[in-house]
C-alpha cells in the first residue's frame, strides 16, 4: 500500500513522525537563515481559518486591531528593568541601516509592550480614553538556539492584544476574560482539550505581575504552552508613565495587560490530533473540509462536480481532486497525510449504483452513502469530527493526568508523560527540585484544593495544587 512507511509510527520515534508530517504534508520548511521558517499554502490556509476565528472572538470582546513598527529603539526595552533582563538573550538587534552604523540600536521586535505603551503614554489623557483595548497581528523575533518548525522558530506569527485600564482589577478581569477567550477558542475550534492556571513566579512573563496559561498535552505526553495572558499591573505605566485625570480629577497610572498566541498553536494542533497516517484537522480550520475523488474522468467527474456544487451550497469547503496524472491511491493517501476531515469517492461502478463512499479521516471508517444524501452525510460527520476530535483529546487529557503523592513518585514517573497533579508550597527552591534530573517543570497552578496537605517536596503546608510536566 501507497501510504505505508510514508511516515516513522509515533509510538516509534514522535520527534521523527513530527518531522515527518511537517514535510510530507507540506506543511513548512526551514528557512535559509537558521530559525527561520517558511509556512507551505497548506499550513497558511490552515492558519487563515485559525487567525479569522480567533479574531473574531477578540473583537467580540471590543478590542480594535492595530499596526505598530517592526523596529524599536533599545532605548524604549531598557525602560523597564525586567522585561529587558527576560528578553536581552534573544533580541536581534539592528546596528547599521543605510550603509551607516546608527546613532542608536534598533532591536527588532520580540513583543510590542514597550512601543504600544509609549503610545498608550501618548495617547491616554482623562478617564474617558479608558480602556483602550488593541490588538495586532503581527511577526516577532526571539532568537533560537534550537529551533523547531511550529514550535519554536527564531521569527513567528502572532496576535499581541495590549490593554489599558484605569484600575488593577479591571486589568485583572481583562487578563482573565483573554485567558477564556484563548481557552473557549482552544477547546471550541482547534478541539484540543487544555488546562488553564496561573505560572508560578519564575514561569511568569519578563514584566508581568501575574501570567496565566492553556497548556495542552501531546500524543507524546509532553505539554505544550498554547496561549498565555498577563496582567502587567503598573510595571509599564511607571516605566513609561502613562497616566490619567480620573473623573475625581486626580493623576493615577493606569494598568496593563498582554495577550499573545502564536503560529506554535499549529503544532499544537499537528501533535494532539496526528496519528501514524498523518495530520487530522477539525473542520473549524480545514482549508477544504471535503475532498471529492473521481476515480474515472467523464460521466464520474460531471457526478462529482454536482455534488461539490451541492456540499458548497450548504457552506462546505469542497475541493475535487481531478489530478488524474496521479493514481486514485495516491491522492487518497496525499488528503489523508494533510488531514483533511472527509472524502468522498466515486468510481464508474459507484456510480451506476447510485452511491458513494465516505470515508472520515479520524476513525478512517468507509461507508456508502446514496448520492442524493452526500451533502446531508457529509455536513453531519463534519459536525461529528469536531465533536469527536474534541471529545478524544479531552479523554487523553483526563486519562494522562496522574496525582502523585511523594517525589519518589513524581521522579519514577513524569519521564513517562502526562500531567502530574500534586501539592506544592509555593517555594522556588522546592519548584526547581520537582525540575532536577526530569526535565519537568510547574506548568500551570490550578484552581483546585492541593491533593495533600502537604508539599511533595519538602513537607511544608501545601498552598497550591499544580500541573507539572515535560513540556516542548
Ligand atoms: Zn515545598
Amino acid at each position: 500500500m501507497a501510504n505505508e512507511a510514508v511516515l516513522t509510527p509515533q509510538g516509534e520515534d514522535f520527534p521523527q513522525w513530527y518531522q515527518d508530517v511537517v514535510a510530507r504534508a507540506e506543511l513548512a520548511e526551514n528557512g535559509p537563515a537558521r530559525g527561520t521558517m517558511v509556512i507551505r499554502p497548506w499550513a497558511w490556509a490552515i492558519w487563515e481559518h485559525m487567525q479569522a476565528d480567533m479574531d473574531r472572538r477578540i473583537k467580540a470582546t471590543g478590542v480594535q486591531n492595530a499596526y505598530f513598527p517592526l523596529f524599536i529603539p533599545m532605548s524604549f526595552l531598557e525602560k523597564e528593568r525586567e522585561h529587558v533582563e527576560g528578553f536581552s538573550p534573544e533580541l536581534a538587534v539592528v546596528t547599521h541601516g543605510g550603509g551607516e552604523q546608527l546613532a542608536e540600536p534598533l532591536v527588532v521586535r520580540p513583543t510590542s509592550e514597550t512601543v504600544i505603551n509609549h503610545l498608550f503614554a501618548k495617547w491616554i489623557q482623562s478617564y474617558r480614553d479608558l480602556p483602550m483595548l488593541l490588538n495586532q497581528w503581527a511577526n516577532v523575533v526571539r532568537w533560537e538556539l534550537r529551533p523547531r518548525l511550529f514550535l519554536r522558530t527564531t521569527e513567528f506569527l502572532w496576535q499581541e492584544g495590549h490593554t489599558a485600564h484605569a484600575t488593577y482589577e479591571e486589568a485583572q478581569a481583562e487578563t482573565l476574560q483573554m485567558l477564556e477567550v484563548y481557552r473557549a477558542f482552544m477547546e471550541e475550534t482547534l478541539a484540543i482539550g487544555v488546562v488553564v492556571g496561573e505560572k508560578s513566579a519564575a514561569e511568569r512573563f519578563a514584566g508581568a505581575d501575574r501570567t496565566y496559561t492553556c497548556e495542552g498535552l501531546m500524543r507524546d505526553g509532553k505539554a505544550l504552552q498554547m496561549g498565555t495572558s498577563h496582567n502587567l499591573g503598573h510595571n509599564f505605566a511607571r516605566a513609561f508613565d502613562i497616566q490619567y485625570l480620573s473623573a475625581e480629577g486626580r493623576r493615577e497610572l493606569v494598568a496593563t495587560t498582554s495577550w499573545g498566541s502564536s503560529t506554535r498553536m499549529l503544532g499544537a494542533v499537528i501533535m494532539a490530533h496526528g496519528d501514524d497516517h498523518g495530520l487530522r484537522l477539525p473542520p473549524a480550520i480545514a482549508p477544504h473540509q471535503a475532498v471529492l475523488i473521481p476515480l474515472a474522468e467523464g460521466e464520474v467527474v460531471r457526478m462529482v462536480d454536482k455534488l461539490a456544487a451541492e456540499l458548497r451550497a450548504d457552506g462546505v469547503r469542497a475541493h475535487v481532486d481531478s489530478r488524474f496524472h496521479l493514481s486514485f491511491g495516491r491522492r487518497s493517501v496525499d488528503w489523508e497525510l494533510k488531514g483533511v476531515p472527509v472524502r468522498v469517492e466515486l468510481g464508474p461502478r459507484e456510480l451506476g449504483a447510485g452511491r458513494a463512499t465516505l470515508v472520515r479521516r479520524d476513525t478512517r471508517a468507509k461507508s456508502p452513502v446514496p448520492l442524493d444524501g452526500v451533502a446531508r452525510a457529509v455536513r453531519d460527520l463534519l459536525e461529528e469530527l469536531q465533536r469527536g476530535l474534541h471529545a478524544e483529546s479531552l479523554a487523553y487529557r483526563d486519562e494522562h493526568t496522574y496525582t502523585v503523592a511523594n517525589l519518589e513518585e513524581f521522579r519514577e514517573r513524569v519521564g513517562g508523560g502526562g500531567f502530574f497533579r500534586l501539592a506544592w508550597c509555593g517555594s522556588e527552591a522546592c519548584e526547581q527540585a520537582l525540575g532536577e534530573g526530569t526535565g519537568a517543570s510547574i506548568r500551570a497552578i490550578v484552581s483546585e484544593p492541593p491533593p495533600g496537605p502537604a508539599c511533595v517536596v519538602d513537607g511544608a503546608p501545601a498552598a497550591h495544587t499544580v500541573l507539572a510536566a515535560r513540556a516542548y
